[in-house]
């Protein structure tokens, strides 16, 4: 061990693991100490715009009443209306949504989409209620929430736990409860919606599809083939399975997966398809696979793999880990799955990582065109969207992956600086008001 990983893990040791704020407000700054940020928009940009928190009753199967908190974070609208997901999960507090916000400026920016940040969700389990107490608690959310979003104002979309009814739900209760005449006009108050109520085509894949993408434009730039290229995935949901279906599909083999009910491997090769089949009869698990092997939970990013996609929940890679993990590569499909710790530790060790606000962008710009689509009143085909969002992702990932050759720094950064001087050139622009 070099002596710099040493005393990284030494001095690291003593601390506490950073939260998600910490870590987005590390990679702010050391961002905008490189490109010289100016300090009253290094200000505006520390801190949320909005934040607004809810508590709500819905009356369960039971008959008893339940009180739920949601989230709204609000963090930055210079370049248009803000922009997120909202998750369903215990972890979800003020402290995550804000993180989370703050990630979606950037990737928004860094996009190139006419969009700010945003993020919330309830702080809930939800496989401990039935789909239609799920079905009241979302539109009752949405009923608290409603003032606070909007199409034109901040657009919600699909997270961790919540999919295409979620949104559904939020799109019908939101039309519902608007004036008459402006009903029809706002389905495109959430995308990520179902393609038979104003959704894109594609939008399910379009997170994991650019997972794919991103880790295929690395390899190109590295001049190495996919092929025969092992994998291992943190999160067998919308985002780990398309990725994993993609790059299976270009010679790739998958070797262990972990999801919330437990980790498995198979050094052979774990075939997607059939993986992905299995959970849907075994209460969306994928533990006890045929022919895989159980693996220890602390274990799993240690595993021997090219491609390491932690593609669940953030702070994941930390200086606990990161020290031991074999991968070369890493594609954040999650947001802010690598702590700054751990992300310290890998450079040094010369392990590459693809930035989440890059990574996973390709859900975002699919529910770009989704919006557009619904504004437009248009239906756009899978071909297309595919074929755009390729286009899209690959103009990102160039623009960053050259400006860090260019300034020798890692790619997290120059995704950041690039984000961050679009914003900044907005403020310079229209100035403070009044
Ligand atoms: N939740 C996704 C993300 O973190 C998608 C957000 C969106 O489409 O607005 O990027």
């Amino acid at each position: 061990m070099t002596t710099i990983t040493a005393n990284l893990k030494k001095s690291a040791k003593k601390m506490p693991l950073k939260g998600m704020m910490d870590n987005v407000m590390e990679q702010f700054n050391s961002a905008a100490d490189h490109i010289n940020l100016h300090p009253n928009i290094r200000k505006i940009l520390s801190i949320t715009n909005n934040e607004v928190l809810v508590n709500f009753p819905v009356k369960m199967d039971n008959g008893d009443v339940e009180i739920f908190t949601g989230y709204r974070v609000q963090h930055n609208n210079a370049l248009g209306p803000y922009k997120g997901g909202l998750r369903y999960h215990p972890t979800v507090d003020l402290d995550a949504a804000r993180a989370l916000a703050m990630w979606m400026t950037w990737k928004t920016s860094l996009a190139g989409l006419p969009y700010g940040g945003g993020k919330g969700g309830i702080k809930i389990d939800p496989s401990k209620y039935s789909e239609s107490e799920l079905e009241r608690i979302t539109r009752r959310f949405t009923f608290a929430l409603a003032d606070n979003i909007g199409p034109e104002h901040d657009i919600p979309a699909p997270d961790v736990n919540t999919n295409s009814q979620t949104m559904a739900w939020i799109a019908d209760t939101y039309m519902s409860t608007r004036p008459p005449a402006q009903r029809t006009a706002n389905q495109h108050v959430v995308t990520g919606k179902p393609d038979g109520s104003g959704g894109l085509e594609g939008r399910d894949r379009a997170t994991g599809f650019g997972v794919y993408l991103t880790i295929k434009f690395w390899a190109e730039k590295n001049k190495v083939s996919l092929d025969d290229k092992t994998f291992i995935v943190q999160g067998f949901g919308n985002v780990g399975y398309w990725a994993a279906h993609f790059l299976e599909k270009d010679g790739a083999k998958l070797v262990a997966v972990q999801d919330a009910h437990g980790s498995i491997k198979n050094a052979k090769g774990i075939n997607v398809e059939d993986l992905f089949n299995y959970t849907k009869v075994n209460n969306g698990s994928i533990v006890d696979f045929p022919n895989s092997k159980l693996v220890d939970k602390k274990d799993f990013f240690t595993l021997d793999c090219d491609i390491l996609i932690p593609a669940a929940l953030g702070n994941q890679i930390t200086k606990e880990n990161a020290p031991k993990i074999k991968a070369k590569l890493i594609a954040e499909g999650a947001n802010g799955p690598t702590n700054v710790d751990g992300e310290a530790i890998l450079l040094e060790r010369g392990i590459a990582i693809i930035p989440d606000i890059l990574c996973n962008s390709g859900g975002v710009i699919g529910s770009y065109f989704e919006w557009l689509q619904n504004r437009n009143g248009e239906i756009w085909h899978l071909e297309e969207v595919m074929e755009k969002l390729s286009k899209k992702l690959k103009g990102s990932f160039d623009k960053v992956f050259d400006y860090s050759e260019r300034q020798a720094i890692d790619m997290r950064t120059a995704a950041f600086c690039i984000a961050i001087e679009r914003i900044e050139k907005a403020y310079v622009q229209r100035g403070i008001f009044p």
